[in-house]
């Protein structure tokens, strides 16, 4: 892994840009994607990674790589988190639910391009740490609960576009219920410990459902049914 916080943090995020820009177009065929939109480009450059990994993570803050954040969990690839923005594609007005708050990280990009994001994560300590690392950055247009995110987020639905950020085993309906005629859902599918498909979801404005498989991703598990 390249040791990435030699340099200024803004020179190892635009060097981390090229690189993340480069696998966009790599994989474009796969995912549809095939250039990095400049509001993502601007996005991204926004939001400072290194604020939202642990101590002893921060040389690595700037490689296209997840890393641990503790409790077992992870703050995603760079790379996976720009491909999830772009396929989410969100209005400047839209309002956005995510699952698998983590770091925070993935919230914070949202939250550059959109009106509102809301967020919802089980484990209450990272919850906090993320709410907590928003306020210190003045991004003030995310609401972090917690909760089981396969339940959806009732009283802010429906929404424009819904990421779940772990892999579910099944994709849990009362998200697609909560999005609004015209939203996408983007969601990785299958079991942990090995591959599961990047999946995105349409609902047209009849309320039809369609939904294709893009290309192979790694995630930690949504832990469902929840009691
Ligand atoms: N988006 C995050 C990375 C997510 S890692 C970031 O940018 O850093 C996946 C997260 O999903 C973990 O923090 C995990 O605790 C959480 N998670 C797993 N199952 C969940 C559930 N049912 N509801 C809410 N959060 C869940």
């Amino acid at each position: 892994m390249v040791d990435c916080l030699d340099e200024a943090p803004e020179t190892a995020r635009q060097a981390l840009l090229e690189r993340v820009a480069a696998e966009i177009r790599e994989t474009g065929e796969a995912t549809g994607c095939c250039e990095l939109s400049g509001r993502v480009w601007h996005a991204l450059a926004a939001v400072p990674r290194h604020r939202f990994v642990p101590d002893e993570q921060q040389k690595w803050a700037y490689a296209n790589t997840p890393l641990p954040i503790g409790r077992g969990q992870t703050i995603s690839q760079p790379f996976i988190v720009a491909l999830m923005t772009e396929l989410l594609a969100p209005a400047p007005g839209a309002t956005l639910l995510e699952i698998g708050t983590g770091s925070g990280y993935q919230a914070a990009v949202l939250a550059q391009l959109v009106r509102q994001v809301y967020s919802i994560e089980r484990i209450p300590e990272l919850a906090r740490a993320a709410a907590q690392r928003l306020h210190e950055l003045s991004i003030d247009n995310v609401e972090i609960r917690v909760g089981d995110g396969a339940q959806g987020w009732k009283e802010h639905a429906p929404f424009d576009g819904i990421m779940v950020t772990a892999a579910a085993l099944t994709v849990p309906p009362a998200l697609v219920q909560q999005l609004k005629p015209g939203g996408r859902l983007v969601i990785p599918v299958g079991e942990s410990g090995q591959t599961q498909d990047l999946q995105v979801i349409d609902k047209d404005q009849q309320g039809a459902v369609f939904s294709r498989s893009l290309l192979p991703v790694v995630f930690v598990p949504l832990i469902q049914n929840l009691a």
